[in-house]
């Protein structure tokens, strides 16, 4: 494999590489030659007269190609608008083709459907490189869609872009098709000296709390935590709704779990009902948390994905980055975190609007991320490993003052969330007892009353739900007699056996403590023969714990089903006329009223 790398910088000087290109095509066996053409400008006849030319000096060339956000040559950003890379497969087995497919949320389907038919009869392709446009249409379906395509193909790419990141124009171009606002490009390369690896690094780290995404559609967030999605970044970030709005929150993206990986969302812009439109779709209902950049962070994750080619020994590097991270670390140092791959084999690719990557079962619409493609013709042996140069001192066991920040802010508020639950935990718990306080279980009655309503209005009157209420027989002398410690003890000792039976015999029953000697068991699934029979086991089980100073006691207990569509009161005092009626028979036994 041998590749060209080099900006347009006029049609003579194009036409003399191409020339140059021919040349050496001629002097050496080749299999294919690829083009891949990146302009940051929008300027389509430029394009157009290049492609001409390539047709004109190759015609047995493949050519890909799109607008970009910049362009990465040699490992580093170019400072010329337009971009060529010349790669030239020179092993008899490997193949490439190049597809090209108009995209829309429409035939998203057919395009995914079409490629995995194509890979199907073509069972040499090992990769699938991609530039397509992306803005203004859902991905998700797509890449769900791609996810069909057999595991072990490397699926890499990036959406494409322009220099103007607040313009949404921008375009992809093939040797397969002209160019097009709409449209999906593949190169497909394989065969049997072909090697592929791809993986992503992002370096973006969490920050703060986690939020709940409570309202999303598409690409829009309208809710976190309940809230106006811009709330959030100007409350925490100080981020103001103006025209630097984009820029300001790049730095600060989303953090979800997707698919079992890390996903990152940037902000693009902020709407007047402070919802804000994202990069790409965000799920909802999951737990988002803010993140932050950091070069040091960024660069050891460089420098750990840098090794993991470094076995593979690759001959060439695709690299997508984001337009974001080009925002971060500005044109003169974003060329720190491509050059320790050029140090392995020489790297090209362009700034993104988002980057896509098979991850095991799925295919990932990333953000904010690095996705870097390695390929090689040839097996390794007999080859060096090359050495990455990269100046590790620069960032190893260092901390940044914002990792070091971001650290403090992680563990308060660890200790607060711990804080937070415990006061949680205070407020619905009886301090003695360590079971439901009253108004808790009352809470939990209504909720499960309510619940009941939407079988009442399937015509079932069993609600499969029953209560338990109990009351410990002449406390009172327990106290008189004994003191009010002993009269603790024997509380103590209800309660515990009351939390072991239920362990054991009703893992779902909540138990809450009702008042001074009463309590209730709410048992979400048991009828009420399953209830009398758990009241018997309570009874029973009490009746022959030996207090120190008190012996055996006794309890009488109530027991009733809830009937479905009735309001929590009304059971409630039910329950009360059955304990009621156990204490007025002769105490220490179960009644129940249907
Ligand atoms: P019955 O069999 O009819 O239920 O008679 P009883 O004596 O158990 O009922 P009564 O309602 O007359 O007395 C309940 C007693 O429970 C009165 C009160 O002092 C005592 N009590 C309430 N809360 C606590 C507590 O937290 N600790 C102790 N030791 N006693 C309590
Ligand atoms: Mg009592
Ligand atoms: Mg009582």
């Amino acid at each position: 494999m041998k590749q060209f790398q080099f900006n347009y910088e006029s049609e003579d000087k194009f036409i003399s590489s191409l020339k140059r290109i021919k040349q050496w095509c001629n002097s050496t066996v080749v299999s294919n030659v690829v083009f891949q053409i990146y302009t940051e400008s929008l300027n389509k006849n430029r394009i157009q007269s290049i492609c001409s030319m390539i047709e004109k000096e190759l015609p047995d060339a493949l050519y890909i190609g799109c607008s970009t956000n910049g362009n990465i040559i040699m490992g580093d950003k170019s400072d010329w608008s337009i971009s060529i890379i010349c790669t030239i497969y020179e092993y008899p087995s490997t193949k490439v083709t190049v597809l090209q497919y108009p995209l829309s949320e429409k035939n998203a389907r057919f395009v995914a459907d079409d490629l995995c038919k194509y890979v199907e009869e073509n069972n040499w392709v090992k990769s699938i490189l991609t530039n397509t446009t992306m803005r203004g249409m859902s991905m998700t379906n797509y890449c769900n869609y791609l996810s069909a395509l057999p595991e072990e193909i490397v699926f890499c790419g990036g959406g494409v872009f322009s220099e103007d990141i607040n313009e949404n124009d921008a375009f992809v171009f093939s040797s397969s098709g002209s160019i097009s606002d709409h449209a999906a490009v593949f190169l497909l390369t394989g065969g049997d000296d072909y090697y592929v690896k791809a993986l992503h690094v992002t370096g973006w780290k969490p920050l703060g709390r986690s939020l709940i995404v409570s309202k999303a559609k598409g690409n829009i967030l309208y809710q976190l935590d309940g809230k106006p999605a811009y709330d959030t970044y100007y409350k925490y970030l100080n981020i103001k709704n103006d025209d630097n709005f984009f820029t300001n929150t790049l730095e600060f993206p989303f953090l979800y779990e997707l698919n079992g990986l890390d996903i990152l969302r940037a902000p693009i812009a902020c709407n007047d009902d402070g919802s804000i439109v994202m990069t790409a779709d965000i799920a909802e209902n999951v737990k988002a948390r803010i993140a932050y950049g950091d070069p040091w962070t960024i660069l050891e994750n460089v420098y750990n994905a840098a090794t993991q080619f470094q076995d593979f020994i690759p001959e060439t590097f695709n690299i997508f980055s984001c337009a974001a991270r080009r925002t971060f670390w500005g044109d003169d140092e974003i060329g720190t975190e491509t050059k320790p791959f050029q140090s392995l084999a020489p790297t090209s690719g362009f700034y993104t609007s988002g980057e896509f990557l098979r991850n095991g079962e799925h295919v990932n619409q990333h953000n904010v991320t690095l996705v870097i493609e390695a390929q090689r013709e040839g097996d390794i042996e007999g080859k060096e490993i090359p050495q990455i140069d990269m100046d590790t001192d620069e960032f190893s066991g260092k901390v940044s003052m914002i990792n070091r920040l971001a650290t403090f802010i992680q563990a308060a508020t660890e200790e607060l969330e711990d804080a937070n639950k415990r006061l949680e935990m205070l407020a619905i718990s009886d301090r003695m007892t360590g079971l439901l306080n009253r108004s808790e279980i009352q809470h939990r009655i209504t909720r499960k009353t309510k619940v009941l309503e939407k079988y009442a209005a399937n015509g079932f009157s069993k609600a499969g739900a029953s209560l338990i209420m109990m009351d410990i027989d002449n406390f009172k002398s327990v106290n008189d007699t004994y003191g009010h410690k002993e009269g603790d003890a024997v509380l103590i000792g209800l309660s515990d056996m009351l939390k072991k039976t239920v362990e054991e015999l009703a893992p779902d029953a909540q138990i809450g403590r009702w008042g001074g000697e009463e309590f209730m068991v709410l048992c979400p699934s048991f009828n009420q023969n399953q209830a009398i029979e758990l009241a018997e086991t309570f009874r029973r089980r009490f009746s022959i714990i030996k207090f120190k100073e008190a012996g055996c006691r006794t309890m009488s207990l109530g027991v009733t089903e809830l009937i479905t569509g009735e309001n929590s009161d009304i059971c409630c005092v039910r329950v009360d006329e059955a304990l009621y009626q156990a204490k007025n028979t002769g105490k220490n036994k179960v009644v129940v009223i249907e």
